[in-house]
């Protein structure tokens, strides 16, 4: 992987510049990338400013091939503040990002993606919930399936809205997976969180060895992490 063109990075204690918030967006989109959890173009990737606006990244561009003065600037109600470098666009896909915002001032980051195995069983119309391992126990219980939603429409941020207060991402149903945190590291962690729950179960099932803890080991799990 590429190394940041600042550095150190700081991933964690929040107060970022917007300089270090662009050089964080372009890293996790060479995550994201280099991961293959997008393909082509795909994905989009975006950070709450310090001034209240969102940084976003900007359409039609792969997500490994950013620099920080491509990435636009748009309004928490959607209108453009600053065109990326070239005139770079937001994605339409950021208003979904927008919606997460809007709803939770806890959300400072949001991460969309086409993970293959999320993706394929976002297709299938399934949500992933299960107890398979103490990690999934802990992080992500349950993911979600937001229902169908045209592209470009307000169907699709309506879809993931109930959603964002109680969960840490969701499938989107023919489409991929949205993931959402108070910082970015997070939000990419919860991704591949995300999608590794998908790989596992597509995984366990190819040998017939589906099996969840006893409820008695999760509700021991749920009270060793604080969580009963
Ligand atoms: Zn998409």
């Amino acid at each position: 992987m590429s190394s940041p063109t600042t550095s150190p990075l700081r991933w964690s204690g929040g107060g970022f510049t917007e300089a270090e918030l662009r050089e964080q967006v372009c890293e996790i989109g060479r995550n994201l990338w280099t991961r293959g959890l997008v393909a082509a173009n795909d994905g989009n990737v975006s950070v709450r400013l310090p001034d209240g606006h969102v940084l976003c990244t900007p359409t039609m561009v792969s997500k490994g091939y950013m620099t920080p003065a491509m990435l636009p600037v748009v309004a928490l109600g959607g209108e453009v503040v600053r065109l990326g470098e070239g005139g770079l666009r937001p994605s339409s896909e950021v208003r979904m990002h927008l919606r997460a915002y809007q709803v939770s001032d806890d959300v400072g980051a949001v991460v969309h993606a086409h993970p293959p195995y999320a993706t394929a069983f976002a297709i299938k119309g399934e949500a992933l919930a299960g107890a398979m391992m103490p990690e999934s126990v802990v992080a992500m219980p349950e993911i979600p399936l937001a229902p169908y939603a045209t592209p470009t429409t307000d169907e699709v941020p309506d879809s993931v809205e109930p959603f964002i207060r109680t969960h840490p991402g969701c499938l989107l149903e023919h489409h991929g997976a949205l993931t959402w945190a108070a910082d970015l590291m997070t939000a990419y962690l919860a991704m591949e969180r995300l999608e590794y729950s998908a790989l596992m179960t597509a995984l366990v099932r190819q040998i017939d060895g589906e099996r969840q803890l006893s409820p008695e080991r999760v509700a021991e799990v749920r009270r060793r992490f604080g969580l009963a």
